[in-house]
């Protein structure tokens, strides 16, 4: 049994090594795209009921120089990880900001438009951060009502009471929260009441089997009703066909967002559809 013991680590051994380069050899390279600004922002358009463009989610992706165009999933969960989300997630605040800003500036968006920016765990729990979104908003003149900070309940987990405290500065400050992926985490109906906060997005999983599962239709709808009862936003994400659009809309959804709409869009893509509105 020990010699097998030995061989079987032998074996291992190549494949942990393999893993470990392929890590550091990615790790530098997401290191250089931040020092060589090959990190850009894309755009998703959010409605309101009436099909009005009100908002729109940031989203980041990696322009690589020779691999193209990569999505946040294959990058994300490594710079959680090694810490570069912080810089990362600098980069995004500050972009989508003053991208905002020139839109309201020219008056391609009215002057409640909102930009949802996604926040990651390692960036809430920063001693820093209530202060750096406060000089975000600053130093882009952007008025703090303007931005909604999507956070996950996994911050919420470790430190409750210091994750509300942070909440509580910011919205008195003017900045509105969103819970995302709401239901796939350690959801609680309860958190919705004792959070001080402006919406949920209930996440696309739901919404894709809203009409061929029961349960995920249910689900949708207990969210949605709880919300509207505690006068929060509910956001529907991953909203792609006419029939889902109008199921929420009989749930009484309040926003939005899915391929149905847009796709995230590149910022010249996304100034043309705001051109388009007729809305504004
Ligand atoms: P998320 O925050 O849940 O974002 C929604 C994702 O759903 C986006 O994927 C969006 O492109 C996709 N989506 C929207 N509508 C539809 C639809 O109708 N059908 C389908 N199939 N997908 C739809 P994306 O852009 O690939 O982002 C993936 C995740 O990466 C995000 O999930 C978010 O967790 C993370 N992420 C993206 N940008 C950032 C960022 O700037 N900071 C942080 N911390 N995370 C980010
Ligand atoms: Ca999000
Ligand atoms: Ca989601
Ligand atoms: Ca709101």
């Amino acid at each position: 049994a020990k010699d097998a013991g030995r061989n079987t680590l032998r074996l291992f051994l190549p494949s942990m090594q393999h893993v470990a380069n392929e890590r550091l050899k990615t790790l530098n390279d997401l290191r250089k795209g931040i020092e060589h600004s090959e990190f850009i922002t894309f755009y998703q358009p959010q409605y309101d009921q009436n099909g009005c463009m009100v908002g729109a989610e940031a989203l980041l992706r990696w322009q690589h120089p020779q691999k193209g165009l990569i999505s946040p999933d294959n990058f994300i969960p490594l710079a959680e990880e090694s810490g570069l989300i912080i810089e990362l997630g600098a980069v995004v605040l500050e972009t989508a900001l003053s991208n905002l800003y020139s839109w309201i500036d020219s008056k391609q968006a009215p002057l409640s438009f909102q930009i949802s920016v996604n926040i990651s765990p390692l960036q809430f729990l920063q001693d820093s951060f209530v202060l750096k979104i406060k000089e975000a908003l600053k130093n882009t003149s952007i008025a703090p009502s303007n931005l909604t900070l999507e956070i996950t309940e996994s911050v919420l987990l470790d430190n409750a009471k210091l994750a509300m405290e942070k909440i509580h500065a910011l919205r008195d400050f003017g900045v509105q929260f969103s819970i995302d992926d709401f239901g796939t985490g350690y959801s609680s109906l309860a958190y919705l009441k004792q959070l001080s906060i402006d919406e949920v997005k209930i996440d696309r999983s739901f919404v894709r089997d809203i009409l061929i599962d029961d349960s995920d239709a249910a689900l949708v709808e207990t969210v949605i009703n709880l919300t509207s009862r505690l006068r929060l936003d509910s956001v529907a994400e991953g909203v792609e066909t006419a029939a889902q659009f109008s199921f929420l809309k009989n749930l009484g959804c309040t926003r939005y967002q899915g391929y149905l709409f847009s796709k995230p869009l590149p910022l010249h893509e996304f100034k043309a559809l705001l051109l388009s509105q007729k809305n504004l």
